[in-house]
């Protein structure tokens, strides 16, 4: 029994709609997926649908940009309540940093002679949290470069000349973000980031888990994520990071995570899902308080 923990869809950069995506995992046998497009939930409910339907257990996740010390991390977000006000809140935020962005980068390429409308990308991204990559099929779809490589390797790459930075939120609070939501928060591909120094202050703030089994992670990277895993005590997980046929062949199906770690992953959720039904029910008796002293006068 596997799972895959990090799958995108067409709701940000992958290019799989959920169904499509279901139909890959169902493929390869998966017993549980977990969808983690970039700063959205959206595909949560529609690939939820997919998975009933498949019989494969499914698992909303999202996939946050955040910033400490200057690194750009991505902490996943496992077991989320999708309809959080305040998760939904913030990332609507990051979205519109996200669609801002996307005019800075087109008007770097314009001022280059790159005749790239805005629009054409957002028309090509279709979703709520564009980014680099639609920008670079939309450059490949107007002819204006040859490949995706040639458009991050020229453009879009960090320091390239269309490349613009973008607003992050700090690791911790996207931690907290996820946990208020009953979710666990996990860093994804720690062997991308070279960011080693950071875990154990992240692990310090709350930090849930790594993701030490990952597509582009080798063996040994993987084993000494496990290793510093067992030293800090956060929980392993592991993802393709599939984007579908976007970057050449699929990479789903090159992770294959123990489900025991799905187990491990949910129960700490619950803990969160415990402290947030919690939170809102106190709230909710300090608000028929007020409301039944006013009633009095
Ligand atoms: P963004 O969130 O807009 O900064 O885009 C980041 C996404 O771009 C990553 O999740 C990757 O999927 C993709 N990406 C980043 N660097 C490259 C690259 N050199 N070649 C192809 N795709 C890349
Ligand atoms: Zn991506
Ligand atoms: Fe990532
Ligand atoms: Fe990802």
């Amino acid at each position: 029994m596997f799972a895959d923990l990090h799958l995108h869809t067409q709701f940000s950069d992958g290019t799989y709609t959920p169904v499509e995506l279901v139909a890959q995992a169902q493929r390869y046998g998966f017993r549980a997926i977990a969808l983690t497009d970039h700063d959205t939930v959206e595909g949560c409910p529609p690939t939820a649908q997919a998975c009933a339907d498949a019989g494969i257990e499914f698992i909303a996740g999202t996939e946050l940009t955040a910033e400490q010390e200057g690194h750009e991390l991505h902490i996943l977000g496992y077991c989320v309540n999708t309809g959080d006000p305040k998760l939904l809140s913030e990332i609507a935020k990051f979205q519109v940093v996200r669609q801002n962005r996307i005019r800075e980068m087109v008007a770097r390429l314009n001022q280059l002679n790159v005749p790239l409308r805005a629009e054409a990308v957002f028309d090509l991204a279709n979703c709520r949290a564009p980014g680099r990559p639609h920008v670079a099929r939309a450059l490949v779809a107007a002819r204006l470069c040859a490949s995706l490589d040639e458009a991050f390797e020229r453009f879009l790459k960090k320091n390239r000349p269309a490349w613009v930075p973008k607003f992050k939120m700090s690791a911790s609070m996207a931690i907290k973000l996820i946990q208020d939501a009953g979710g666990a928060a996990v860093m994804a591909h720690p062997g991308l980031n070279h960011s080693d120094e950071l875990i154990p202050a992240m692990a310090e703030a709350g930090l849930d888990g790594i993701e030490c089994f990952h597509t582009k992670h080798s063996t040994s990277t993987a084993q000494h994520y496990l290793q510093l895993a067992d030293r800090f005590h956060l929980l392993v997980t592991g993802g393709s990071d599939c984007h579908g046929v976007s970057k050449g062949h699929p990479v789903i199906g090159s992770v294959r995570l123990p489900y025991q770690h799905v187990e491990k992953l949910k129960a700490r959720a619950a803990l969160y899902q415990a402290r947030a039904a919690a939170s809102s029910a106190d709230q909710a008796s300090s608000a028929s308080t007020v409301h039944s002293n006013g009633s009095q006068i």
